[in-house]
């Protein structure tokens, strides 16, 4: 079986559908293969609702990520361009709501049922860290500094995935594995040896690499593999529809051609 592991898409509707075209080259999901997606459906990007729809109908599930909680309850810890983009995002799915009661509601329940954790087999999902699964970043720096880490790894069994901070790689339990330095962007899982799996960012990529970025992995009897992809996708349409939206900053389309 192959799962595809998305996160962070953030409202990016062009990054999420090149992403999911190209994961439907490389797996079938009517012959079983799975989506799973771990959160920050929404937040920063022009199409927060067609996102979610998207996400609903193509993904097993989909955690709680922090901004999909801003959007959905209140802002915590953002920014003004942050908090101001978390307000239009709940606009929009009020406008919806007023447009097509239905959809709307459909919409508004998936979100309200989103989950922090999700615990499959040898995997356990959360958006942030499993200490604070919504809020707590894992960086690449913290991966040599074990202090931190221990208590971090102690929560989990074997294969923890998380998204959140738009930076793709595996944290072994003392250092992090960057995709350039695996062999062909795939990392080998080890029985006994645990290891946090962070897919990147689809929408907001902030490694300085501007394509679209997701993962997938091997599973049989055991969990074999992952393999990270890089994906372009048409950003100057995105940076369009951010700079005609008043309460989007200019800088959340910015990013995205610098990858940060
Ligand atoms: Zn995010």
């Amino acid at each position: 079986m192959r799962i595809a592991l998305i996160s962070d898409i953030h409202g990016n509707l062009e990054a999420l559908q090149t992403v999911l075209a190209d994961i439907d080259r490389q797996i079938d999901t009517k012959a079983g293969d799975r989506i799973w997606c771990l959160g920050d459906i929404i937040g920063y990007g022009p199409n927060p609702v067609e996102c979610v729809e998207l996400v609903a109908q193509r993904c097993d599930w989909s955690l709680l990520g922090n901004h999909d909680y801003a959007a959905l309850y209140e802002p915590t810890n953002f920014n003004r361009a942050a908090e101001q983009a978390a307000y239009w995002t709940r606009e929009q799915f009020e406008a919806e709501t007023q447009r097509n009661q239905q959809r709307g509601s459909r919409l508004w329940e998936f979100l309200g049922k989103l989950r922090v954790r999700v615990k499959e087999g040898p995997f356990l999902a959360v958006h942030g860290s499993p200490r604070k699964p919504i809020n707590e970043y894992i960086f690449p720096e913290d991966g040599p500094r074990s202090q931190r880490m221990q208590p971090i790894f102690d929560r989990f069994e074997w294969i923890c995935l998380v998204g959140h901070t738009h930076v793709p790689g595996v944290f072994i339990t003392d250092d992090f594995v960057k995709v350039a330095d695996m062999p062909e962007s795939t990392f080998t899982f080890r029985e006994g040896e645990k290891v946090i799996v962070n897919p990147g960012s689809v929408g907001q990529p902030r490694d300085t690499i501007p394509e679209a970025s997701y993962a997938i992995m091997e599973v049989d009897d055991r969990p074999r593999s992952v393999k990270f992809f890089r994906i372009p996708y048409d950003i100057d349409a995105v940076k369009a529809k951010i700079f005609s939206i008043e309460k989007l900053d200019n800088w959340l389309g910015e990013r995205l051609t610098q990858g940060r």
